[in-house]
């Protein structure tokens, strides 16, 4: 019986970073069955309305997920509703956002993305963005003031249950180690490329375990490569000699 490596295309494979060694990337059924069980049931992070989940990924961007929880709370708490988050005053709006950071920039953009909604569907309910297909619900998400791969993919995904992916910093650290990506894909790019090779119904697992990957082990500076899952099936593995640490990563 053949290895498992032995069943990857030769699309797939590419020179290892060290030498003489050749690599496919894993198999996304492959990288599924060991993550699965390291991380658990993989669930949508927030119960939002696709309008709610717009704004509060608006809120979150460079800054942590406690602030973004609260700018989003204290946000709600003073204009409960969208109406009222569009007609405040900018310098009020900001304010109720402040923990959030960044909020002098937030708060007109978050005005922009609320009038654009109103005067395209007439209504906050994107509920419709369901039933249309992929591309172009993505598509009207994108020709929002602002909003990019990633903040489309969050209202896509985690409240319309669509399999769009989500590219955060560690999901893109970590698809560039593994080869699912090229090295030169900027996280934008990431979004495409890495929907095109997950199968739907494994999208929104796949965005939570490389993110805990991410975080828990495959680190920015220093990854855990001796206590990696992944180590034999990892193009980038920097494990050097009896150490568990992984030396310093460059990707
Ligand atoms: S072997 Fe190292 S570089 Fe590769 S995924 Fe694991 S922690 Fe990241």
């Amino acid at each position: 019986m053949s290895s498992p490596k032995a069943k990857g295309s030769r699309r797939n494979r590419r020179r290892s970073p060290r030498k003489g060694r050749t690599f496919r990337h894993i198999p996304i059924d492959e990288l599924m069955r060991r993550l699965g069980p390291l991380y658990g049931p993989a669930q949508t992070p927030r119960p939002y309305d696709p309008t709610s989940e717009l704004i509060f990924t608006v809120l979150s961007q460079h800054t942590s997920d406690i602030n973004s929880y609260r700018a989003f709370a204290t946000l709600r708490e003073t204009f409960p509703t969208w109406e009222d988050v569009l007609d405040a005053d900018v310098d009020r709006l900001a304010e109720s956002i402040r923990t959030g950071g960044l909020a002098r920039i937030k708060a007109p953009r978050l005005q922009e993305i609320l009038k654009a909604i109103w005067t395209r569907n007439g209504s906050w309910d994107l509920s419709f963005l369901r039933e249309m297909p992929l591309p172009e619900a993505k598509t009207w998400l994108l020709e929002l003031p602002g909003v990019g791969p990633k903040t489309a993919g969050c209202v896509l995904l985690f409240s319309l249950g669509r399999p769009a992916m989500v590219v955060d910093t560690h999901v893109h650290r970590v698809a560039r180690r593994l080869n699912l990506i090229g090295a030169k894909a900027s996280a934008d790019e990431a979004h495409d490329i890495l929907e095109e090779k997950i199968p739907p119904e494994e999208i929104l697992g796949a965005h939570v375990y490389l993110i805990r990957h991410g975080r828990e082990v495959c680190k920015a500076l220093r990854p855990l490569c001796g206590e990696c899952i992944l180590e034999d099936e990892c193009p980038s593995s920097l494990i050097a000699g009896k150490s568990k640490r992984g030396p310093k990563a460059t990707v």
